[in-house]
């Protein structure tokens, strides 16, 4: 059976104390909170991750770097490894969002490479893929997401597949309060567990968790998971506050 789960993208928000408190509030709040019915996940600045991992309890709450390079050491200044990421106790990391891709230029080949780097660092990895508004209104939406998982995921054996989430974001739907309809979700990811049904068959698409992000929040979250194929979400603005965050890891 495949789990729930839902993962805060913080992006480039909070100092290291606010960052550090934050997480204390949702550990917290999970720790308290009966019955939950997902894993969840916060996912933090490369800054963060040693201070939020000593505050967490990864019993109740997992810790996700939100990119690691695409080499494993040397002379690349600036850049955090996925082994770097590891040694933090981070044990997930999110890779491929919209504006890494956007505004950083990381390619499908690029990104094959950083997920063969995280899975060999020992980190899960949450695969984000989606359409622009362009392509969507272009038709090509389905063709960009097949693209996008094919070329950089469809590389690895069924071992390895196991260690990935994919996270469905449109574009359009990333803090622009603007949410793919229940519908248009449940279409998208049905589409994608055909995919993977196709390549590794039917037990492991049944078997893999995939998440639904863009302007999800606790008002929209409930419609949203009650979706046979999402399996919860990827949370970016509404993560910021631990009681907005709680209202949608409640929402299962
Ligand atoms: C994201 O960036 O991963 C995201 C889903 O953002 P938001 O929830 O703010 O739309």
């Amino acid at each position: 059976m495949r789990k729930n789960i839902v993962a805060g993208n913080w992006k480039m928000n909070t100092t290291v104390p606010e960052g550090v408190q934050l997480a204390k509030e949702v550990c917290m709040a999970v720790a308290q909170a009966p019955g939950i019915k997902c894993e969840v996940i916060v996912g933090v600045p490369f800054t963060h991750l040693t201070a939020v991992n000593e505050v967490i309890d990864k019993n109740y709450v997992g810790l996700a770097a939100e990119n690691c390079a695409d080499h494993v050491k040397g002379a690349y200044t600036g850049e955090v490894s996925a082994p770097m990421v590891a040694s933090t106790g981070a044990n997930y990391v999110i890779l491929g969002h919209s504006e890494r891709r956007g505004y950083y230029n990381e390619t499908i080949e690029m990104l094959k490479t950083k997920v063969d780097l995280a899975l060999e660092a020992g980190l899960k990895v949450i695969f984000c893929c989606g359409e622009s508004l362009d392509e969507r209104k272009a038709g090509t939406h389905f063709d960009v997401i097949k693209n996008e998982i094919v070329g950089s995921l469809f590389h690895l054996d069924a071992e390895a597949f196991g260690k990935i989430v994919i996270a469905y974001e449109p574009i359009w739907a990333i803090g622009t309060g603007e949410t793919a309809t229940a519908d248009q979700a449940q279409e998208i990811h049905a589409f994608i567990r055909g995919l993977l049904a196709e390549q590794y068959g039917a037990q492991i698409a049944d078997d893999t968790t995939i998440l639904y992000g863009g302007s999800c929040k606790p008002s929209n979250a409930a419609e949203l998971f009650a979706k046979p194929d999402i399996d919860g979400g990827l949370i970016g603005g509404a993560s910021l506050k631990a009681q907005d965050f709680m209202g949608i890891v409640t929402a299962f």
